[in-house]
């Protein structure tokens, strides 16, 4: 069998040309990069897990309504995917203060939000993601007013379901990024949530202890970041017990 033709390569993830006409494999590495890149590493065994917690989060999202690009796991590393148009934008949904919104604004990290706050970020490696306003989005055209409603109120939907998903396995679900695109079935165009979903753009804290149960370990050399992703993949149920006798519990983390 001939390789398969790689179409990009990210940060995090490689894509390759999938087997039907529409479709990608998407496949989960384990390098990770803070800072635009500024910071390397490798977490090991991150691939895997983000593959399966992705698909999870994904399909649990699917059984209500949202649309989405994943169709199937292929195999430990690799995911089947609807070839979408990336819309050239990081959406972040925000519930708690912490990292960018803290130094920003100079709220502190902890504090809840009245409101979940949605903020865009052109995704643009070179100019360092800047914060944009619809304002900009429509006007250089990079979604037009009636996507940006329709990605709004996904959004929505989407961290009033995860929140209380995670809330009741005991995680808070802090703040997390969406990326979205355009589906194009014969002349009719649907957005559908793309990327993935994961510890590597959630930030995911215990409920009790505030312990952070994301990238944040790696971004701030913690440690314990494999054994982070891990208890997230345990407490979702798609981790055996057994494969992860080294942590019993959050405390170890501390
Ligand atoms: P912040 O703006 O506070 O740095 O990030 C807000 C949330 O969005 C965090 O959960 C963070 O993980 C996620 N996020 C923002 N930008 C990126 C990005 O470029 N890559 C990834 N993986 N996550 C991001």
């Amino acid at each position: 069998m001939g390789r398969r033709r790689q179409l990009y390569e990210g940060k995090a993830k490689i894509l390759f040309e999938g087997p039907e006409p529409g479709t990608l494999v998407q496949y989960f590495k384990d390098d990770a990069t803070a800072g635009n890149g500024a910071k390397k590493g490798v977490i090991t065994g991150k691939g895997v897990l983000n593959n399966r917690i992705s698909e999870h989060l994904m399909l649990r999202l699917h059984e209500i309504g949202i649309p989405t690009h994943f169709i199937r796991r292929l195999n430990m590393r690799e995911q089947l995917i609807r070839e979408v148009e990336i819309i050239p934008l990081e959406v972040v949904i925000r519930n708690v203060a912490a990292g960018s919104l803290s130094k920003r604004l100079g709220i502190k990290e902890g504090t809840r939000l009245p409101h979940p706050i949605v903020e865009y970020y052109y995704k643009n490696d070179s100019l360092h993601d800047p914060m944009v306003s619809e304002e900009h989005i429509t006007a250089f055209g990079w979604a037009c007013a009636h996507d940006l409603e329709d990605i709004v109120s996904l959004s929505m939907r989407i961290n009033d379901f995860l929140c209380g998903l995670f809330i009741g396995i005991g995680i808070t679900l802090v703040d997390f990024k969406l990326e979205f695109g355009r589906l194009w079935e014969n002349d009719n165009m649907r957005i559908v949530l793309a990327d993935e979903i994961s510890p590597d753009n959630c930030r995911l804290w215990d409920a009790k202890t505030s312990q952070k149960l994301d990238k944040d370990r790696f971004r701030q050399d913690m440690g314990k970041v494999e054994e982070a992703y891990q208890e997230v993949a345990m407490r979702l149920g798609i981790l055996p017990e057994a494969t992860n006798s080294d942590m019993k519990g959050p405390e170890v983390m501390q």
